[in-house]
C-alpha cells in the first residue's frame, strides 16, 4: 500500500489546477442580482428546502420564510427555520451548503448568532464581478452548462455559460389553454400535430443556431421515462382531443400517445443536428414524487431505437446507480453523469464513481455538475466532487489499481475532457 495521505496532496493540487466543465446549472444571468437586498434565506429555493419539509416544517412556513417580499425581518424568518435547522444541516444539502457559506463568506456554523452576519456578508457580495471571482477565481470553471426554461433566451453570457434548454414541452400540452400559451412563445398557430411538430422543429433550430451545448428532457418530474412508439394518427388523435375539448380533464392515459411521440421526434431532430439530449433520471428535487418513473431502464428502447442520438444520463440515476451504470456499459450511445449527487450523498458519489471507474469506459463519465441554482451553490458543488474525485483516484492509487500518471489522466477526463468532446465545446457559436 502506498500511503494515501501523499497520493492524495499530490492528485489534489494537480487536479485543482484542471479547469472543469460544469454540465448541469440553473444559474440565472448575473444582471438578476441587481436592485434587490440578499440574505442567507434567499437560498432556499431548492435542496435544503425539501430536507426542511422532510423534517418536518410546514410547507406554509417554507415559502414564508423564504419569500423576500413577505415582510418578516430576518430574525422572523430564522425563527421558522431555527426548530428543524439542527435536522438538515447533517444531511448532504445541509453540509454542502455550511461548507460553501463557510468558504466564501468566513462563517463557520451558521446559527442563531451568526445567520445576521452571513446575510450582511451575503448581500455585500452580491454586487456585478461576483460570478467571475466566484465562478473562475474561486472554483476554476471553464463552462457551465445552464438549463433554460420554456420562453427563456438562449443567449446566455459565454464567458461563463452555455445554455441547454428545455424543450420538452411541446410534448406536454395537455389542455386548450396550454395550446394557446404555446402558440405565443412560438409565434405561430398550433391547431394540428403538424403544426405542433412544426413549431417544435423551429423552436430547436432557432436554439440550434444560437449555439447550444445541448437539448434536456425533463419529463422524469412529470410522467414515467417509458416512451412507447406511437404511431402519428395515434398522437394526432389524442392532439385533437386536447384541441377540441372543452374544459375537461384528459388522463394520462389519453395524453401519453402524443407525450411519446412528440418526445421521441425531438430525440430524433436532436439526433439529426448532433446535439447530446441530457435527461433527467432518479432522485426528483422537492418532496412528493414517483421515484419510479425516473428509472434509467425505462429508457432502453428509445436508446435503442436512436443509436445515433447521445445521450447524458444525469445524477447517476440516483438510488438506481447500477441500473445507469449498465446502460452506459451497454450502449455506446450513453454517458453517465454524476451531476448533483455530491450534494445529495458524497458517500454515494464516491462508491458509485469506484463501481463506474470498474464499469464503464473512462471517456463516458461525467463527474462535475454543480445542479444549483446559485453561483455560490455550484462553486461549493463542483468543488466538493472535485475533491471527492480526488479522493476516489487517490484510493485506487493507493491500493495499487491505478498508478499515479493514469489517476491524473484520468481525472483530466472527467472533470473536463469527456465534456469537451461530448458537447462539442470548441466549436462555439459565431457571435
Ligand atoms: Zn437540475
Amino acid at each position: 500500500m502506498k500511503n494515501e495521505s501523499s497520493v492524495y496532496e499530490a492528485l489534489h493540487e494537480e487536479s485543482a489546477a484542471i479547469p472543469l466543465i460544469d454540465t448541469h446549472e440553473h444559474i440565472r444571468p448575473e444582471s438578476t442580482l441587481a436592485d434587490r437586498a440578499w440574505s442567507f434565506f434567499d437560498f432556499f429555493e431548492h435542496y435544503v428546502s425539501s430536507d426542511l419539509v422532510s423534517a418536518g416544517m410546514p410547507r406554509e412556513a417554507l415559502e414564508t420564510m423564504r419569500n423576500p417580499d413577505s415582510g418578516l425581518d430576518l430574525e422572523q424568518r430564522w425563527n421558522l427555520i431555527a426548530p428543524y435547522w439542527p435536522f438538515v444541516k447533517t444531511t448532504g444539502y445541509g453540509k454542502a451548503m455550511t461548507e460553501y457559506m463557510g468558504a466564501l463568506f468566513g462563517i463557520a456554523d451558521i446559527n442563531e448568532d451568526t445567520y445576521q452576519e452571513l446575510s450582511r456578508r451575503i448581500n455585500d457580495a452580491r454586487k456585478p464581478g461576483w460570478y467571475r471571482a466566484v465562478l473562475k477565481d474561486k472554483a476554476n470553471i471553464e463552462c457551465s452548462l445552464v438549463i433554460t426554461w420554456p420562453g427563456e433566451s438562449v443567449d446566455v453570457d459565454l464567458e461563463f455559460f452555455r445554455a441547454v434548454p428545455i424543450l420538452d414541452h411541446y410534448a406536454i400540452p395537455a389542455t386548450r389553454a396550454e395550446l394557446e400559451a404555446l402558440e405565443r412563445e412560438a409565434g405561430c398557430t398550433i391547431q394540428t400535430l403538424d403544426q405542433l411538430l412544426a413549431a417544435q422543429e423551429a423552436a430547436l433550430d432557432a436554439c440550434a443556431a444560437k449555439g447550444i451545448a445541448a437539448v434536456k428532457i425533463f419529463l422524469a418530474y412529470r410522467r414515467t421515462l417509458h416512451f412507447e412508439r406511437a404511431s402519428k394518427p395515434e398522437a394526432a388523435r389524442a392532439f385533437d382531443r386536447i384541441w377540441l375539448s372543452q374544459p375537461q380533464d384528459l388522463a394520462f392515459e389519453d395524453l401519453k400517445p402524443l407525450q411519446d411521440f412528440m418526445t421521441r421526434t425531438l430525440i430524433g431532430r436532436a439526433a439529426e443536428r448532433n446535439l447530446p439530449i441530457q435527461i433527467h433520471t432518479g432522485l426528483q428535487e422537492g418532496n412528493g414524487n414517483y421515484i419510479a418513473n425516473s428509472n434509467p431502464t425505462l429508457l432502453a428502447n428509445v436508446i435503442m431505437e436512436y443509436p445515433d442520438a447521445r445521450f447524458d444520463l444525469f445524477h447517476a440515476g440516483y438510488p438506481f446507480t447500477g441500473e445507469l451504470a449498465s446502460m452506459a456499459k451497454n450502449f455506446a450511445n450513453v454517458y453517465a453523469d454524476l451531476c448533483w449527487v455530491q450534494a445529495i450523498s458524497p458517500h454515494v458519489f464516491k462508491n458509485t464513481l469506484h463501481e463506474w471507474i470498474d464499469t464503464i469506459p473512462a471517456n463516458k463519465i461525467f463527474a462535475i455538475g454543480g445542479d444549483s441554482n446559485y453561483v455560490e451553490g455550484a462553486y461549493g458543488h463542483c468543488t466538493l466532487a472535485r475533491r471527492l474525485v480526488t479522493e476516489v483516484l487517490a484510493e485506487r492509487v493507493a491500493q495499487d489499481a491505478m498508478d499515479h500518471p493514469e489517476a491524473l489522466w484520468y481525472a483530466g477526463r472527467i472533470l473536463r475532457e469527456n465534456a469537451i468532446d461530448f458537447f462539442r465545446l470548441q466549436s462555439r457559436p459565431v457571435q
